[in-house]
């Protein structure tokens, strides 16, 4: 309860020095006072407002610990997690392989690593949708040539070969039920589109999820995710000897830059290393008073080994977690080599166990993080900025928020929605400075609206509950 009231007096305190800060600016603007004098205040309101701020971020986290809910949501949060992993377990080691349903899927798409981990996530969906044990067809991968096993452990310990008495193509969850090897296409060329494909949640995980989580389809894609990630010994190894190296823990800040063929085929726009930092040097103001102080340590994933050594140089005042001689292997030319494929596999793994990432989210890599991390927080669907795309699983619906309250713009000319409570908007833009652009689902008008008033929406989606997965 003393928390409680600390926070409250805060909140008083912000909105009484805010008033008043604001009030006297506009005062002096009104009199014509000089600019210095104006500016001063402004630079007050900056670094005092975010310092009650910083305290009140502080407040609110330990307030959330202490509610008597906070040990529900990690142990909901922990057990839903292994749920989903025990259901996955069940579904990929069937008892008798010659008999066992299968789905097929082949890792040849045509793109870079985080897509063709989403390409798997797809196929593992629809698997989890149809109860079919999946087959990965992995001989030839552009990145190892052995396959997938090189780096990651099989999908099965019982099941790996696909063959069957019968065979088709995909036709849908209940097309050619009796038929017991069906291929899976990839997500760009499906017919029919599987029920599974995010923003769809199976629904009997979603009632509880909601309560735990601020973005379930985040989760759920992050749980598939888990479970393809699961590396060989020899992979670990070589991670947790990076890890020893680069001192790797405590609270790390991961920044990842894509650059290379992203820009050049401008599928995306060319960010400069200072709008990441500016995200990264928030995150640190606002979380200075919960650690002990010590210099802010950020992992720093890119393809472009220039930028390590430029953040090195313009900002000594953080620690870079960084391995110049494996970031090298990042490079357009040795990309889909087995070498490469470790560096990437390295890169998204220390990006998934940071606490907070800065990217941009065009990039499959950090959306891949990204869904990873969701497996190690209890909740960090808010733990990220992205310099342009939220959230978004490629081929399934995507970026919609349900709008929880009401909005009736406040002044003309901002080009704001009015929005009421149950509207569902398509948000496809977070600008980080409390507003995002959205598409109003009900009236199709373009605008902006303050993102706190939204919630990202998931699909609840009627799939197998696995009764029997209880091993
Ligand atoms: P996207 O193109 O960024 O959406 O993601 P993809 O995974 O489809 O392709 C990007 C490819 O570029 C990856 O597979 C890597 O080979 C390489 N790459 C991009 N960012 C990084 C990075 O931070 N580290 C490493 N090692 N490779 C990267």
């Amino acid at each position: 309860t003393q928390m409680v009231r600390v926070m409250s007096s805060s909140v008083d305190t912000l909105h009484e020095y805010l008033t008043a800060k604001l009030n006297l600016i506009n005062r002096l603007i009104e009199k014509d006072e000089d600019k210095t004098s104006i500016q001063g205040h402004l630079y007050d309101v900056l670094r005092e407002g975010r310092e009650q701020l910083s305290h009140m971020v502080t407040g609110m986290k330990k307030l959330q610990e202490s509610d008597g809910f906070h040990t529900w949501r990690q142990k909901t949060s922990r057990d839903l997690g292994a749920l989903v992993q025990r259901r996955l377990q069940f579904l990929q080691n069937p008892e008798d392989c010659a008999k066992a349903k299968k789905i097929v899927c082949t890792l040849d798409k045509e793109c870079g690593f985080g897509c063709q981990m989403h390409h798997l996530v797809y196929c593992l969906a629809t698997a989890y949708e149809t109860e079919r044990t999946l087959i990965l067809n992995s001989k030839g991968w552009r990145y190892a040539s052995d396959g997938w096993e090189t780096v990651f452990r099989p999908l099965s310990n019982t099941c790996t070969d696909d063959s069957g008495s019968s065979r088709a193509k995909w036709g849908g969850t209940n097309h050619r039920n009796d038929t017991q090897v069906i291929d899976l296409p990839i997500l760009d060329i499906v017919k029919p589109l599987p029920r599974s494909l995010p923003l769809a949640v199976p629904e009997d995980i979603l009632r509880d999820l909601r309560l735990v989580h601020g973005n379930p389809a985040v989760w759920w894609v992050g749980q598939l995710a888990r479970y393809l990630f699961r590396l060989q010994p020899k992979t670990r190894n070589y991670i947790s000897g990076a890890a020893r190296k680069l001192n790797f823990h405590g609270i790390v800040v991961g920044v990842h830059i894509r650059r290379t063929d992203k820009i050049t085929t401008k599928e995306a726009t060319r960010h400069e290393l200072d709008e990441y930092m500016s995200f990264v040097e928030d995150y640190q103001q606002m979380t200075q008073f919960s650690r002990p102080a010590h210099l802010p340590r950020v992992y720093l994933a890119t393809d472009d080994p220039d930028v390590v050594a430029e953040a090195r140089r313009k900002y000594p005042q953080y620690r870079f977690l960084n391995d110049l001689s494996t970031s090298k292997s990042a490079s357009e030319e040795t990309r889909y080599s087995e070498a490469s494929l470790l560096g990437i596999i390295m890169d998204t793994y220390f990006l998934s166990r940071t606490n907070f990432l800065v990217c941009t989210f065009s990039s499959q890599v950090c959306r891949l993080a990204y869904e990873l991390m969701q497996t190690h927080h209890t909740d960090a669907s808010a733990q990220y900025r992205s310099l342009d795309d939220t959230w978004y699983f490629g081929g399934g619906s995507h970026q919609l928020r349900e709008i929880l309250l009401a909005h009736i713009p406040l002044k003309d000319g901002n080009g704001e929605l009015k929005l009421e409570p149950g509207d569902l908007v398509y948000s496809a833009i977070d600008n980080h400075n409390g507003y995002s652009n959205a598409k109003s689902l009900k009236t199709g008008e373009i605008g902006l609206f303050p993102s706190y008033k939204g919630i990202w929406a998931s699909k609840s989606v009627k799939l197998p509950t696995y009764p029997n997965a209880t091993f």
